[in-house]
């Protein structure tokens, strides 16, 4: 079958149920047969769906080329900053274990640093059955060409069936490049991963259209089946000292280990607290806040909690505080025990960053504010009032 898409003239009856159900009006009868317009058509598949007759035939992308079969395992990037694995990496750890379970596959890490051959245990006591390790001096530090060009190297070689890595930067700058290398698609920042039973194809969920709704991308033909996953979304693997597993060392060419970039120097950023992404408590400002200086009662009360700090996109873009503070769709995900959100009014693109931290408290004038309706405790008030007087009732009864 030369065509992507064919009617079979021999069973086509002539029903029209697929023209009504083409988005693309793609579809007319000719001599009661459907004709589908190749220049229209985008091989969504619904009429295939719709026809109760099997007259319609999408070709397989099987067919050109990628033995699915041949694509074995659950991979997950270890992601290491230093010799210590991050806390996203025992998150993906989680979720792989899950999915290498429903596919009955094995679950296997993948490590990519300098003297971390000592995380190998950890990985496999998170549940981790093969580790894949690349130990070399080229991979002390994370620089994509080279990481890319390693785990490009490991794929060709091992053909993983899903690969997932962490949305952090070092995720989203690394998988992307690998993605395109391996000719696979990537679903960016998925906060729900699963197996279709039927298909046994990776559902990869993730938020669409500013959160509004949630959309759920498979990736039928093509291999491995690659996503990054949101952090602090996932369940951490637990710890089971009795788990085993392999390690393998991976072998790795010196050509592969070249990079157009040399690293001169790390400069950490500063003026910044905590992570927020692995804060317990955060307090966060928004435009209420109505002037960078007045972040310093926010910073007070973070300090005597012992918070983080965190800050709406409104007070980002004024200049107020660094994007490495920002909540939300396009700043951090967090998952904190308690969220103090100050003069954040609470737009959908803020929640979807911290709606899943265990308790919320609100602190807005207007009572109207969109915060209140997800919020555990709110406080209709002036935060210039309410903020340091909680500043102040904390350090008493913390005794500071
Ligand atoms: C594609 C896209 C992505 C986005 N991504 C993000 C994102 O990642 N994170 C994010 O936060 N936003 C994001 N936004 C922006 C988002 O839509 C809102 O504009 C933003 O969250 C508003 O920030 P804010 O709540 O601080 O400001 P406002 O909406 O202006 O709210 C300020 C609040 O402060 C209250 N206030 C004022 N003075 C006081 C006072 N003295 N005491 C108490 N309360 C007071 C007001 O009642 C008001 O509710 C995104 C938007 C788009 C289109």
């Amino acid at each position: 079958m030369d065509e992507p898409i064919k009617v079979l003239s021999d069973k086509c009856v002539g029903c029209t149920l697929c023209v009504d159900t083409c988005p693309s009006n793609a579809i007319t009868m000719k001599d009661s047969v459907a004709v589908i317009d190749l220049n229209k058509c985008t091989l969504c598949g619904a009429c295939l769906e719709a026809c109760r007759f099997d007259a319609i035939v999408i070709r397989k992308k099987a067919d050109t080329g990628v033995d699915l079969a041949a694509y074995r395992n659950v991979w997950v990037f270890a992601e290491q900053i230093d010799g210590t694995l991050q806390s996203i990496t025992h998150e993906l750890l989680g979720k792989g274990r899950e999915l290498a379970n429903d596919l009955g596959m094995k679950l296997c890490a993948v490590l990519l640093g300098h003297n971390v051959g000592d995380k190998t245990a950890e990985l496999i006591r998170r549940g981790a059955d093969i580790v894949i390790v690349a130990d070399k001096p080229e991979l002390a530090y994370f620089q994509d060409e080279i990481y890319a060009a390693v785990l490009i190297d490991l794929i060709r070689k091992h053909k993983p069936s899903i690969m997932l890595c962490g949305a952090t930067t070092m995720g989203r700058s690394l998988v992307s490049r690998v993605a395109v290398a391996v000719h696979a698609g990537l679903t960016a920042d998925c906060t729900g991963l699963a197996i279709d039973p039927e298909t046994k194809t990776l559902l990869q969920t993730r938020p669409a259209f500013g959160g509004n709704i949630m959309a759920t991308i498979v990736t039928p033909n093509h291999r491995p089946q690659m996503a990054t996953v949101r952090h602090k979304v996932m369940k951490e693997a637990g710890v089971d000292p009795a788990h085993q597993g392999e390690t393998i060392v991976a072998e790795i060419a010196a050509a592969v280990l070249q990079s157009r970039a040399r690293r001169v120097k790390f400069v950490p950023e500063t003026g910044t607290t905590q992570n927020i992404a692995e804060a317990n408590i955060i307090v966060s400002g928004g435009r209420g806040l109505q002037d960078p200086a007045n972040f310093s009662i926010i910073r007070d009360l973070a300090q005597t909690l012992g918070a983080g700090v965190g800050a709406s996109r409104a007070a980002v873009d004024a200049g107020w505080i660094p994007y490495s503070q920002q909540v939300g769709q396009t700043g951090k995900t967090v998952c904190p025990k308690i969220y103090i959100a100050c003069g954040i009014s609470g737009q959908i693109q803020h929640l979807v960053g911290m709606s899943s931290a265990d308790i919320i408290v609100a602190i807005n004038k207007d009572p109207d504010a969109p915060i209140f309706k997800l919020a555990t405790y709110g406080l209709v008030g002036d935060l210039f009032k309410i903020v340091p007087l909680l500043t102040r009732e904390f350090k008493k009864a913390l005794g500071k």
